[in-house]
């Protein structure tokens, strides 16, 4: 029996088209970083691979293919990265959606802007002595990053995000989270990566076969949500890392492969 938090290699697309699998069209959604780009230190140097701007493009003009990119990344951020008309952009983690045939807001997320936004100039003005830091406004979503500030200011960056935004997160509108080298602070809704591809399906393409690609802990939910709609998860990543993905793909770099391969199919 196969490990079910070691993904297996991925075995290639005729294994798929010789389960059948697609004969209903294909629903191809995909995280941004670490999956279509490399990580790299400075977020705002992540760029598509090459290659994948001309595959992407290639794959959403099939006629049987929908192609859609899931994105921690504010909307407007990973669309401009990616600049491409025909595929379906989630940002903020799905909580925004738009593309050919579909736009969504979360409606208690719109409600819940104008707070950001105040918590934002509080928290900026609170962190204006400590060096190093960026505060993000991703609109539906406030990050603090502190990668950059000396490691003796890390612990009192988020203690001051925490007690700053206080009066907002101790009501069940918004809430704390916690990434590599930065705090988030966002409404609290019911709602993540696979809440997005089960929106996108029910919308677009309830019937294809759903493929979702990605190598974050937040892609976890979305490869949950692609295997309970009888498609496939793909993580990338190192053999050894756990993943609910029934599939594995070592690198950004194979990924590239193997979607070239599939817009030659
Ligand atoms: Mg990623």
């Amino acid at each position: 029996m196969t490990d079910p938090n070691r993904p297996a290699d991925f075995p290639g697309w005729s294994a798929f088209f010789g389960a059948g699998a697609g004969e209903s069209g294909i629903l191809l959604l995909l995280d941004f970083d670490g999956t279509l780009s490399e990580i790299v230190e400075n977020p705002d140097a992540a760029e598509l691979r090459p290659g994948n701007a001309q595959t992407l493009d290639k794959l959403s003009r099939k006629p049987r293919l929908t192609v859609g990119i899931v994105s921690g990344r504010s909307l407007q951020d990973v669309a401009d990265r990616i600049a491409l008309s025909n595929l379906i952009y989630a940002g903020n983690h799905g909580m925004e959606i738009k593309g050919p045939g579909i736009r969504y807001l979360h409606p208690e997320v719109a409600a819940a802007v104008p707070g950001l936004q105040e918590i934002r100039s509080r928290v900026s003005t609170a962190l204006a002595g400590i060096p190093g830091v960026q505060v993000e406004d991703k609109t539906l979503t406030l990050t603090v990053h502190y990668r950059r500030a000396p490691a003796r200011y890390h612990e009192e960056v988020e203690s001051i995000v925490r007690s700053v935004a206080h009066p907002e997160t101790s009501t069940d509108q918004y809430r704390i989270t916690y990434a590599k080298a930065a705090i988030e602070v966002r409404p609290a809704v019911d709602w993540h990566k696979g809440r997005a591809l089960e929106f996108i399906r029910s919308r677009l393409a309830a019937r294809a076969y759903t493929i979702y690609i990605g190598d974050d802990r937040t892609d976890e939910d979305a490869f949950e949500a692609a295997q309970a709609a009888g498609g496939c998860g793909i993580f990338v990543g190192p053999a050894d890392a756990p993943s609910c993905a029934r599939y594995r793909l070592e690198s950004p770099a194979a990924v590239s492969a193997v979607l070239a391969d599939l817009s030659l199919r």
